[in-house]
C-alpha cells in the first residue's frame, strides 16, 4: 500500500460547501483499506496492540459511513463464525474509541470510524436523519468558541463532540 493512502481523502473533511466524499459515490474499499492502515500506524505510534478482534471490529464499523450499534457488530461477528460475547465487543469498542480510531455518537448510541485518527481531535458530526450517513468535520473555531463559553460558565469540558442532526443533500433531493 502506498504511504499516501494512509491519510484518507482530504475531501472527507468538509471544509467547503461541496458534497463531502463520504456522500458521493466512491470506492469505499479504499476507505476501509486506508482506515485499517491508519489504525495500524496509530497503534504503532501509541504503542497499542491492534489485536485481530479489535481490527475486525474496526473493519465492521467501517463497512459504510453509517454508524453501527454494538448489537449489530455482535451479529456481524457471529456471522463470521466467531462466538463473540457482548463484553468482547464493548471492550474492543472501548479500545477503538480511546485510541481515537472510532467515535461514539451519543445521540444514536452508535459508532462511526474516524477518518483522521493520526491527528487527535474533537469532531463535529453531521448526521442525516433519513439515510443515517455521517460526515465528520473539524472546526477549530467551533471548538474554541464552545470552550470559551463553557469556561465563562465555570465549566471545564472533557469532551466536545458536537452532533448535528439534519438531512443530507441526497435525501433532500429525494424529497
Ligand atoms: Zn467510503
Ligand atoms: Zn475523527
Ligand atoms: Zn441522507
Amino acid at each position: 500500500m502506498m504511504v499516501s493512502s494512509l491519510t484518507l481523502p482530504d475531501a472527507l473533511m468538509t471544509l467547503d460547501s461541496n458534497t463531502p466524499a463520504a456522500l458521493r459515490p466512491h470506492d469505499h474499499d479504499a476507505c476501509i483499506d486506508a482506515a485499517l492502515a491508519a489504525a495500524e500506524q496509530t497503534c504503532k505510534e501509541q504503542g497499542l496492540r491492534l489485536t485481530p478482534i479489535r481490527r475486525r471490529v474496526l473493519e465492521l464499523v467501517w463497512q459504510s459511513h453509517r454508524p453501527v450499534g454494538a448489537y449489530e457488530l455482535l451479529e456481524a461477528l457471529s456471522a463470521d463464525g466467531r462466538r463473540a460475547m457482548p463484553p468482547t465487543v464493548y471492550r474492543a469498542l472501548d479500545f477503538l474509541v480511546n485510541a481515537g480510531l472510532v467515535h461514539r455518537l451519543a445521540t444514536l448510541n452508535a459508532f462511526v470510524g474516524c477518518h483522521d485518527p493520526l491527528h487527535p481531535h474533537q469532531g463535529q458530526f453531521l448526521i442525516c436523519g433519513d439515510c443515517r450517513r455521517v460526515v465528520e468535520f473539524h472546526s477549530g473555531s467551533v471548538n474554541r468558541s464552545l470552550d470559551r463559553k463553557a469556561r465563562n460558565l465555570g465549566f471545564e469540558l472533557t469532551e466536545q463532540n458536537v452532533e448535528l442532526l439534519g438531512r443530507c443533500s441526497d435525501c433532500r433531493d429525494a424529497h
